[in-house]
């Protein structure tokens, strides 16, 4: 008899999720099956709902974000025993032998495939993973504060990184990915500039606590000038204001996968080695270095809690800023 699980199944972009039950996955060769514990709601779930992403393969069970149990192991698989605890990333696979790959940046391979968005993902009772991109999870957190550091943590740790030794750092839009990178900039001795949309004061304040040494709305000028700025909101126009706000030489990241359109502006606020980059998905390091170093700083993350068939709720709580942190949804409310 083939067991059956609930997920959330996006039919096509533009519709709801629809609650449905599925035959559980088995795990082919390298791969593990996942008892989903929680899984985290990123903004790429709406891009991916919005139509904004190219070629979704569809339908599809969204949600990048997995912390889970191994459930049972295919073939070919070494290192991963029942009962353990791992998390699943975005970057779910990729081929191993392009130069990007090769490279050690498999986070740009042509071919590479991400969970939730071309794999099923977690926002279902059970998920199947390749093991190669499964990483140990510290058996004793709680799994819902610990799904957010699988994306918004992680990626926003690889954007962290492309701001190389900046000592003053601003962080436009702070939602679930700035809350984590904050709590690491502070720890690694940065000075943290935090804007929000225009009279956000809630989102102004959860910064200051979390120890942003300013807080204030996107088109204001920083206290000080910015050595770099990492924009987490998917809001182009973001790019020439945070282009002003940092100093010669400066660097601004472009740290989501989707974004509005930046507007044109002026070739003297790019003057000065000013630099605009992007960061695309992660490797499987960034995902080892962050893992080891967030118990250390230690990251807090704040999360909201929802049953898997509130996902729509959640997705609609994250598109209007109704909550600080991280929405997550978590299987097992009992
Ligand atoms: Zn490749
Ligand atoms: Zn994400």
């Amino acid at each position: 008899m083939t067991q059956t699980m609930r997920a959330m199944l996006l039919g096509e972009p533009g519709q709801p999720l629809r609650l449905v039950t599925l035959p559980v996955p088995n795990p082919a060769a390298g791969q593990v099956l996942l008892k989903v514990e929680a899984c985290g709601v990123c903004r790429t779930d709406l891009h991916l709902i919005d139509g904004e992403l190219p070629e979704p393969k569809l339908p599809i069970v969204p949600g990048h974000e997995i912390v889970g149990r191994v459930a049972a192991v295919g073939a070919n698989v070494a290192g991963f025993a029942p009962g353990q605890r791992v998390g699943v990333p975005w970057l779910g696979w990729s081929c191993g032998r392009c130069r990007h790959c090769l490279g050690g940046r498999e986070n740009l391979c042509g071919q590479a495939r991400f969970t939730g968005y071309q794999i099923n993902g977690g926002y279902a009772e059970y998920t199947v993973a390749d093991a190669r991109y499964c990483f140990p999870m510290d058996e004793a957190a709680d799994a819902a504060e610990a799904a957010p550091l699988l994306c918004a943590g992680l990626i926003g740790y690889r954007a962290l990184t492309m701001a190389g030794g900046a000592s003053t750092l601003g962080i436009y839009g702070f939602g679930a990915a700035a809350h984590i990178v904050s709590q690491v900039a502070r720890h690694q001795g940065r000075r943290v500039h935090a804007f929000t949309r225009r009279g956000d004061v809630e989102a102004q304040g959860f910064a200051r606590e979390l120890g942003a040494v300013w807080a204030g709305d996107s088109d204001q000028a920083p206290p000080e000038p910015l050595d770099a700025a990492l924009i987490f909101a998917p809001v182009g126009g973001l790019v020439p204001r945070a282009l002003t706000a940092v100093d010669k030489g400066g660097t601004v990241v472009c740290a989501g996968i989707h974004m509005s359109d930046i507007p044109s502006f002026p070739y003297r606020i790019l003057w000065g080695e000013r630099c605009i980059r992007s960061v695309a998905n992660l490797t499987r390091r960034d995902g080892e270095e962050f893992l080891a170093l967030a118990p250390r700083v230690p990251v807090r993350t704040e999360v909201r809690r929802y049953a898997l068939e509130q996902a729509a709720e959640a997705l609609d709580d994250l598109r209007h800023g109704r909550f600080r942190g991280a929405a997550v949804l978590v299987m097992d409310r009992g």
